[in-house]
């Protein structure tokens, strides 16, 4: 199934990367395929670093096989890597590289308890069902994606201040951007103990650049390594590139934009991460009706070109400087 679910035909894309071998990683070292799951003898937090949860994203994917074959491991706690829909990254072929984001439904959409233990039945979430006992029990969650259309990385921390703050402590990618998932269903990061606003874990996603670009690997794994070194997780490893240093900037998402036609349009080929200086601007047009800047340096968050009716179009987004929380960021996993 495609990202865009797009009537017309999508542009080409240069596909750099390849789907690596993940046969040695396949059956999982946990009881679950795909997962493979390391224990420090140190007390620490669970990490679990997530590739592949849509199948066509491969940089995630290159990116914990690279760790994997090299032999990382926790110098506390638990660290696990999971490779996500396997089914749909089997799926996956590069003549055709939009085509294996998923099967039956899209798995970042199915993170409801009501989903999960309703009667529904794909393929998604089978896989899903026998996931959500490690996602139940991890501490920190961070979720690899990439996008279709150009954008700058960024990632996005969900609605609770200890997200937000763990996600600007990563430094890269350094946009970080809260919002409150999609209208078509839960992702993952938006499960109910990721955002109860009195809980202690943490689930973020980083969408790390275009799907098959080589670049999209590097930021990747500065993304990881930003993650696990924050976290003390690690020692300084030569697969990892250094902790990102430098300001992150946060932004807010105030308005998501479903488009309701199957004729969105927007008026110029916006890029992910474009800031629209002035109020009142249109960016696009839904029918009828006028997509508006709600305020000044208005941030464009992920614009799909080419939506379809009941998609996401565009997430806008106001930056604001993070209000101090009491507490040392990320106290509670420290
Ligand atoms: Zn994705």
């Amino acid at each position: 199934m495609t990202e865009s679910g797009a009537t017309l035909p999508l542009p080409r894309f240069d596909v750099q990367l390849a789907a690596p071998d993940i046969a040695p990683w396949r059956a999982g070292n946990a009881g679950i395929p795909g997962v493979m799951t390391f224990r420090a003898d140190r007390p620490g937090p669970h990490v679990a670093l997530f590739a592949a949860t849509h199948g066509n994203e491969l940089a995630g994917v290159v990116a914990l096989d690279r760790l994997l074959r090299v032999g990382l491991r926790p110098r506390r706690g638990q660290l696990s890597f999971v490779f996500h829909h396997l089914e749909a990254f089997d799926s996956f072929d590069p003549n055709r590289p939009t085509e294996s984001r998923y099967i039956d439904e899209d798995l970042n959409r199915v993170w409801a308890a009501e989903v999960l233990d309703g009667p529904r039945q794909s393929r998604e979430l089978k896989r899903a069902r026998a996931l959500r006992p490690l996602v139940d029990r991890v501490d920190v969650l961070l979720d690899l994606h990439s996008m279709l259309w150009p954008s700058d990385p960024l990632i996005l921390s969900g609605p609770t201040a200890r997200g937000r703050d763990l996600a600007l402590a990563i430094g890269a990618p350094p946009t970080v951007v809260a919002d409150d998932g999609h209208a078509a269903g839960r992702r993952m990061m938006d499960y109910a103990r990721f955002t109860a606003p009195d809980g202690d874990a943490i689930a973020m996603l980083v969408e790390a650049g275009q799907h098959w670009a080589h670049s999209t690997v590097d930021v990747t794994l500065a993304a990881i390594s930003g993650l696990l070194h924050r976290l003390a997780m690690v020692d300084p490893h030569p697969a990892l590139p250094p902790p990102p240093i430098g300001p992150s900037r946060f932004a807010e998402v105030t308005h998501t934009i479903t488009a309701r036609c199957g004729d969105f349009a927007f008026l110029q080929s916006f890029r992910g991460g474009e800031v629209v200086p002035r109020r009142n601007t249109l960016i696009a047009l839904d029918g009828d009706q006028e997509i508006r800047t709600q305020y000044d340096d208005c941030l464009l968050v992920m614009p799909s070109l080419r939506p379809s009716r009941g998609h996401t179009a565009v997430r806008l987004a106001r930056f604001i400087a993070p209000e101090p929380t009491t507490r040392r960021p990320l106290d509670r996993h420290e």
